[in-house]
C-alpha cells in the first residue's frame, strides 16, 4: 500500500470547492458518467484502430446506489487506469488545475460552467462525498488498483483484484448528501444531465410488462438515455413519425408541432439540429420556438 499526499499549494482544497460550488452540489453525477462515457469511448476508439484487441464486451455505464452502504457507483468498462495514471491523472493534474482554478476565479459566483475546463470535473464528487474510492483495471496488462481519499489531501494507493476492465467511482454519501442516495433523484439528474449522452447508461430495472412486475419476473436494467437522438441522424433517414416521436420524447406534455426544420450545415461551420415549431392554441399566444441541443463547430 503507498500512502502520499496529493500534490497541492492550499492546505486543504475541498472545503473551498465546497463552498464555491455550493450551490450545485448535483453536478457531481454529470462530471463523473460524463468521465464514465469518455473512458469507454476511448476505448472503442482503440478497438476500432485495432489497438485493443480484446472483447469489448458489455460497455454500459451504470450507476448503483446501496442505501445500507450509503454509497453511490459509477461504473464503466472503458479503458481503466493504471496506478501511474492515477497518479498522474487524479493526484497530480486535477490537484495543479485546482489551484489555478482558485486562483483565477476567486469571487466569480458562477463556478459551475467553468469547473469542467480545469481538471476538477473528479474532484465535484468531494461535494456530496466523506470518502471517494476508485476501482481500476485498466485495459493494458497491469495490475488492477484502489485509490482512497476522504477529502483531506491525503490518498492511499494499493495494488487489488479486481478482474473486470475498466473503473467504479464508489462515492461514500455524507451525511448532509443523503438525497442522493433516492432513486427519483438520481433518476431525475441522470434525465436532467445524461439523456443524450452515446453510451448507454444503466439506472435501476425495469419490468417488461404489469403481468411481469406483479409476478415479480425477473427484470432487466433501465437505460435512461437515448444514445442516438434524432438530430444527429441524416434527415434522409428519418420519417415525420420519427420526428414527432423525438419531440414527444423532449416536451411529452406538448401538443404535436406545427412543422420543424433539421438544420445540417457542413460549411463554414458544422452544425446540427433541429428546430421545432409549437402550434400556438390561441391566436395571442406566442410561444418559444423549441429546438433540440444545436451542435456548432468551427472549421
Ligand atoms: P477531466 O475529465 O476534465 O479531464 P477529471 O478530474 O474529471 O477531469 O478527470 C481527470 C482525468 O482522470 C481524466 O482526464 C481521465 O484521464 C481520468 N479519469 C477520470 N475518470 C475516469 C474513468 N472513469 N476512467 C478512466 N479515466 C478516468
Amino acid at each position: 500500500m503507498e500512502k502520499g499526499t496529493i500534490n497541492v499549494q492550499s492546505e486543504n482544497i475541498f472545503p473551498i470547492i465546497k463552498k464555491f460550488l455550493y450551490s450545485d452540489h448535483e453536478i457531481f453525477l454529470r462530471e463523473l458518467v460524463s468521465n464514465a462515457v469518455d473512458a469507454t469511448q476511448k476505448l472503442k476508439g482503440l478497438a476500432s484502430m485495432g489497438e485493443f484487441k480484446g472483447e469489448l464486451a458489455d460497455i454500459n455505464v451504470k450507476v448503483k446506489i446501496n442505501k445500507e452502504l450509503k454509497t453511490l457507483t459509477i461504473s464503466d468498462s472503458g479503458i481503466g487506469m493504471t496506478a501511474d495514471e492515477i497518479k498522474k491523472y487524479i493526484n497530480q493534474i486535477a490537484f495543479s488545475s485546482a489551484g489555478e482554478f482558485l486562483e483565477k476565479f476567486k469571487g466569480v459566483e458562477d463556478g459551475k460552467t467553468i469547473i469542467g475546463h480545469f481538471g476538477l470535473g473528479f474532484y465535484s464528487s468531494f461535494m456530496v462525498s466523506e470518502k471517494v474510492e476508485i476501482f481500476s483495471k485498466s485495459h493494458k496488462d497491469e495490475p488492477a488498483v484502489r485509490w482512497e481519499c476522504d477529502g483531506s489531501p491525503e490518498f492511499q494507493l494499493e495494488e487489488i483484484e479486481k478482474a473486470e476492465r475498466g473503473t467504479d467511482i464508489v462515492l461514500h454519501i455524507n451525511e448532509e448528501s443523503i438525497e442522493f442516495l433516492e432513486e427519483h433523484r438520481i433518476k431525475t439528474l441522470l434525465t436532467k444531465y445524461c439523456k443524450f449522452l452515446p453510451i448507454p447508461i444503466e439506472f435501476g430495472t425495469k419490468y417488461q410488462s404489469e403481468e411481469d412486475k406483479k409476478a415479480e419476473k425477473p427484470v432487466e436494467p433501465e437505460i435512461i438515455n437515448n444514445t442516438e437522438p434524432a438530430w444527429t441522424k441524416a434527415p434522409s433517414t428519418l420519417t415525420d413519425e420519427d420526428y414527432l416521436k423525438f419531440y414527444k420524447e423532449l416536451y411529452p406534455f406538448s401538443n404535436d408541432p406545427l412543422f420543424w426544420i433539421h438544420l445540417n450545415v457542413d460549411y463554414p461551420f458544422n452544425l446540427t439540429g433541429i428546430l421545432y415549431f409549437p402550434k400556438l392554441n390561441q391566436s395571442y399566444q406566442v410561444e418559444k420556438i423549441k429546438y433540440t441541443f444545436i451542435q456548432i463547430k468551427y472549421l
